[in-house]
């Protein structure tokens, strides 16, 4: 066998887990753990006078605005505390639209007059920064020469520390937003989004007599798929180390057919690797609960409880730093793209949502009383009619590359968005819309007047893993969200549809009530219609059949099955309204976004593009050549041997060898062709059209061919990694 691959396969049988860090911490101590690395509201109360504390306390919880004469006491406060952790740096924090997180250290270092230096962090520092930022994605909203991106500190989302071996770094969350004043990051619009739809929800909630409520919010509680690779195998593969997935690879024989890695026992070394991630983002506060085997093998999961949304945003990207980061230590590569590897099931993130109102009542839970119960279904039919009418900006949310893959392909939900209700909470609807008095046999609903419903039993939902948004009893699941994703894009988009839907139902609410209605009449002419409007939107069946995107284009819901073509309509006048109705994007942030989102799509597909084309080049054609030359000199020995005529089965294997390799030179030649061709085209859309339909196609019949060889060459010659390797050395 090739030696590079041999090695590493021993080495990765030999490699045994490793002991997390933490191990001497007895187990069940995790409270006791539980966000001893931020400077949350339990540390601030400790150390910060009483009057700054509670002046403090109020922009974190009721999103009043900082109040500048006490940030240089945060300030300090902190900046003790971070020392006291063994802090020697602070960074803003922040995400940009490169999808990834950002940072720049600073020490607490500052000159003074004696030429010594003192540790120094004042109100100014804490609360706002310049990084030069001329590097990072805008868009157009920025050129070089007016460079400057501001960050912000964000003081809801609470500070924390990441060690290192020689010194921590405090980290402060911070907005990103240029000297014109847009959003240069996903935090700014997810703020805002939250907030609109307090606002409206606010609105539907006095309505309906709460006088006390004082906001709403959205909670999240995303569900983190990933893969985990051997890292002696995987350095052998650029394509895993580049592209962060596989190009090429013949199918293991064996993949996810027998179910059997499916919530199985966990390997030693992902356990250890699992424990160590859990470990540090309990000690960051976050509330990391649970952890499984996924479908695929080498697949797992890990998913906290819910938080708040922009806490549960930020949470997530820094699990997904924790995860990337730890895998390194366990002798891992950590993949969170969402197909990694042909055959098997990719990841994606299941982004569950739910709204609440300031004491803590989920306003998506099916109440007790009749009146709870017409809220809820008012707050149903808001969503319902927010996914109706706004899909295209959902669907935008879950755009990439990655997810491409992904979507659409018998194992992610389809990139038609629909709403999954369950049987009997569609049934309730549908008696809702009919105005019948009706009996139901299986949950006893006596009347459907609102006025006089009955509780609703509250595990309504069974499980369709098929649907892209479901109700799963008392918040919807979005399932098409992908593994690498940030997940502030579709909570953006989902916070302003709502905001939307809600707006307009509490106009109309509104309106009736001042023109002498009483609330349950203007219910009983609203819900029914409301319903009857958007109950296209609602689908309970199979996702993954083919006749359901025949039924849903009869339907009239878009079907935009890949990410190019959902974000030609990102610029649709009907899908910027959702986010300029109530200013959570302006146009120039939503033109901006657009090019970035399209921009990224074509140098992902350009990045891979060349390097399928340089692993076939360098690391396949060279072998397969070798083995050309030795099947063609067994051709010539066996006619030496029996004639001529007795050599057909030498002949064949040269033949179909040489066929393969022929056809994988040519098609490498038309891949280097296609990105080079794609490069120089003007335009984002342009761009990504090209990549689309240039670049794609070409790889998938260099794959074709490749895997063919990789058949065909004898094993121990192969030098990259194989499938079966990948796949199932853990
Ligand atoms: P599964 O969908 O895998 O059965 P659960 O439904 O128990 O798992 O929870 C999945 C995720 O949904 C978890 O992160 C959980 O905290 C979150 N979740 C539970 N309730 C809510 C809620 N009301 N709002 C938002 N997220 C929630
Ligand atoms: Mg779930």
């Amino acid at each position: 066998m090739s030696s590079p691959r041999k090695k590493a396969i021993l080495n990765a049988i030999a490699t045994s887990p490793v002991r997390p860090a933490s191990c001497e911490e007895k187990s069940g101590e995790a409270c006791a753990v539980f966000g001893r690395n931020v400077f949350g509201l339990s540390a601030m109360r400790k150390r910060l006078p009483k009057d700054v504390y509670r002046k403090l306390a109020k922009t974190i919880q009721g999103g009043e605005r900082l109040n500048p004469e006490i940030a240089d006491v945060v300030a300090n406060t902190m900046k003790d505390w971070a020392i006291e952790r063994g802090a020697t740096h602070y960074t803003h924090w922040f995400h940009p639209m490169t999808g990834l997180t950002a940072e720049k250290h600073d020490a607490f270092l500052s000159p003074a007059s004696d030429g010594q230096v003192i540790s120094e962090f004042s109100g100014k520092m804490l609360i706002s920064g310049e990084p030069d930022a001329s590097s990072f994605p805008s868009g157009g909203i920025r050129s070089t020469f007016e460079a400057r991106g501001y960050t912000a500190w964000d003081p809801s989302v609470p500070a924390f520390i990441i060690d290192a071996p020689y010194g921590a770094t405090l980290h402060i969350p911070t907005y990103f937003y240029s000297y014109s004043g847009e959003a240069l990051d996903r935090k700014i619009p997810l703020i805002r989004s939250i907030s609109a739809l307090s606002k409206q929800a606010l609105r539907i909630l006095r309505i309906f007599g709460n006088r006390t409520g004082k906001y709403v919010r959205a909670n999240v509680g995303p569900e983190q798929e990933y893969f985990l690779v051997d890292k002696n195998l995987a350095v052998l593969r650029p394509d895993i180390m580049l592209a962060g997935r596989t190009l090429i690879g013949a199918f293991s024989s064996k993949g996810q057919e027998m179910e059997d890695h499916y919530f199985g026992a966990i390997p030693g070394r992902v356990m250890s690797f699992m424990q160590d991630v859990e470990k540090e983002l309990v000690a960051l506060g976050i509330p990391a609960k649970t952890r499984h085997n996924e479908v695929a093998p080498g697949q797992f999961e890990i998913a906290p409880v819910y938080e708040e949304a922009n806490i549960a945003c930020d949470h997530n990207m820094l699990t997904m730093n924790m995860m990337r980061h730890m895998a390194a230590k366990h002798g891992f590569i950590c993949l969170l793209h969402e197909k990694p590897f042909a055959g098997v099931n990719g990841s994606g993130k299941h982004n569950n949502w739910s709204i609440s109102d300031s004491d803590g009542v989920n306003l998506l839970n099916p109440g007790k009383t009749p009146q709870d119960n017409a809220q809820f279904l008012v707050f149903l039919a808001a969503v319902l009619r927010a996914v109706h009418k706004h899909s295209v900006a959902l669907r935008i949310g879950t755009v990439g590359a990655g997810n491409d893959h992904r979507l659409g392909a018998n194992e992610a939900p389809p990139a038609i968005i629909s709403v999954y209700l369950g049987e009997q909470l569609s049934e309730v609807l549908e008696h809702i819309i009919s105005g019948k008095s009706a009996k139901n046999k299986k949950t006893g609903f006596m009347e459907v007047g609102v006025s006089t419903l009955p509780p609703l039993p509250v595990d309504m939902s069974d499980r369709n893993r098929t649907s892209p948004f479901a109700f799963t009893g008392n918040k919807f699941e979005f399932r098409a969200v992908g593994s690498s994703q940030s997940i502030a894009p579709v909570n953006i988009a989902l916070n302003a549809a709502v905001a939307c839907a809600l707006d307009d139902i509490a106009t109309e609410l509104e309106a009736a009530i001042s023109a002498g209605a009483k609330l349950n009449e203007a219910l009983q002419e609203l819900l029914p219609r409301l319903f009857r409007e958007h109950m296209p939107i609602i689908f309970n069946g199979n996702g993954y059949a083919a006749s359901w995107a025949k039924e849903a284009d009869r339907r009239k819901l878009p079907n935009y099955a890949n990410s190019v073509t959902a974000l030609e309509h990102y610029s649709d006048p009907e899908v910027m309204n959702v986010f300029l109705r109530h200013g959570v994007l302006s146009e120039r942030e939503i033109l901006s976004r657009q090019e970035i989102l399209l921009e990224s799509y074509a140098k992902t597909m350009c990045i891979e593009g060349n390097v399928l084309a340089d692993m076939a080049r360098s690391l396949v054609l060279p072998i397969c050549l070798d083995a050309q030359i030795k099947a063609g000199d067994a051709v010539l020995k066996t006619r030496a041997v029996l004639g001529d005529k007795n050599a057909k089965n030498e002949e064949e294997h040269f033949n179909l060898l040489r066929s393969h390799i022929t056809a994988l030179q040519k098609e490498t030649g038309k891949l280097e062709a296609a990105v080079e061709k794609t490069q120089e085209v003007e335009g984002a859309l342009e761009q990504a059209r090209s990549a689309r339909d240039n670049i794609l196609p070409i790889m998938a019949e260099c794959r074709l061919h490749a895997d063919v060889l990789e058949r065909l060459v004898e094993d121990r010659l192969w030098a990259l990694p194989k499938y079966a390797e990948l796949l199932w050395l853990h």
